[in-house]
């Protein structure tokens, strides 16, 4: 990696400081750090056995104060589906940080199928997942690839929204799945992310670019992305810095690191990944507002959704942002990460 060692200039003049690259395990045999990962990888089509599980795990605290607060409704065998009924499902619904457009939107789907009728809970509760999931249904989900060379995905959000780990846990399973993959620790102003981010590399066995401390965020990324053509990468992903979405400072960083990465793959960046804090419950959305245009973001990864009851969090989020929730994070273990599949969301949401 000689290259590396020398400050150079790049084409959009940004002086490239030195940066290291480490080659963190040898390609065979220290892959299996946690264990190998299950068929259920991030790619993997959802709905079926350990997948599903897993989302109905990581479900669980939303799903039952949900089912726990609409079981309360039917007190005897049956329910009459009024207005009185309508009024108390949807205050029940609101509680998850759906949104009030989202819960008015079930609450009047279950009144025209089911008003006037005497129904049991499981017969509202698969109304309401029927009509969850068809508003969660996006067009694409997969990560969008580059037609040839190195895919190359920037990681944004606010600090501590679970940038780092979701990048490792989507770095091993790529890597599991056999894709080369480089990672760039462009949040370089913690020195704690770069450690992070490098015991993530050795956990994975795959190359990490660290900058020196306080280095140009965008000369590591563009460095990140040079060692991925050089080494014929399958896919780059890159952590940036995640300060508070008002700073325009940040945005401006941001902005910086794609023009820069632009410039040595002219397809690049191909996905602009926000990742969401799911405990943040509506705070999320406010999140996401501050970064979705500035940053160009083309989909969502909706972190810490395990630890969250407000994953109904999740409807407004697709409303308002028109963006496809791609990923998301189950957990802190290397293999809590998921393709979002919207039917498996939806039952492991309501699925009593
Ligand atoms: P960053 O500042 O955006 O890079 O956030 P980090 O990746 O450092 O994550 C912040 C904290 O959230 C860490 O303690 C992570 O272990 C934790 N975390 C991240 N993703 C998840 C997840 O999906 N589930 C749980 N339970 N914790 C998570
Ligand atoms: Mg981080």
């Amino acid at each position: 990696m000689p290259q590396s060692k020398s400050t150079t200039s790049n084409d959009a003049g940004n002086e490239i400081r030195p940066v290291d690259v480490q080659t963190t395990a040898s390609q065979s045999g220290a892959t299996s750090a946690e264990g190998s990962s299950k068929s259920s990888g991030p790619q993997s089509k959802s709905g079926s056995g350990g997948l599903f599980s897993k989302m109905r795990g990581a479900l669980s605290k939303t799903r039952q104060a949900l089912n726990t607060d609409i079981r309360d409704l039917f007190k005897a065998e049956g329910r009459l589906v009024d207005d009185k009924f309508l009024k108390e499902l949807f205050s029940r619904l609101i509680r998850t940080d759906m949104g009030v457009a989202s819960a008015e939107a079930i609450r009047d789907d279950v009144a025209q199928r089911l008003r006037a009728r005497v129904v049991s809970l499981e017969e509202v509760l698969e109304t309401i997942t029927e009509q969850t999931q068809s508003m969660l249904i996006q067009e694409s989900t997969g990560l969008q690839y580059a037609e040839s060379g190195p895919t190359v995905i920037l990681v944004v959000g606010v600090n501590g929204s679970g940038k780092t780990t979701s990048i490792g846990k989507l770095a091993h399973h790529l890597h599991q799945s056999g894709q080369k993959v480089v990672l760039g620790a462009g949040d370089t102003f913690r020195a704690a992310a770069v450690e992070q981010l490098t015991v993530w590399a050795g956990r994975i066995g795959c190359e990490i670019v660290t900058g020196k401390p306080e280095a140009d965020p965008a000369s590591v990324a563009y460095q990140t992305v040079d060692r991925a053509l050089s080494i014929d990468a399958d896919v780059a992903i890159i952590d940036t810095a995640g300060r508070l979405q008002t700073q325009t400072n940040l945005m401006q960083q941001l902005e910086k690191i794609r023009r820069v990465v632009e410039k040595k793959i002219d397809t690049a960046p191909h996905e602009v990944l926000l990742v969401l804090d799911a405990t943040a419950g509506q705070n999320a959305i406010s999140q996401a507002r501050g970064f979705s245009d500035a940053a160009g973001c083309t989909g969502i990864v909706l972190a810490k959704l395990d630890g969250s009851a407000k994953g109904g969090v999740i409807l407004p989020i697709r409303e308002q942002f028109q963006l496809p929730v791609k990923f998301v994070g189950l957990g802190e273990g290397i293999d809590d990460i998921a393709a979002f599949d919207a039917a498996a969301f939806a039952k492991a949401l309501f699925a009593p």
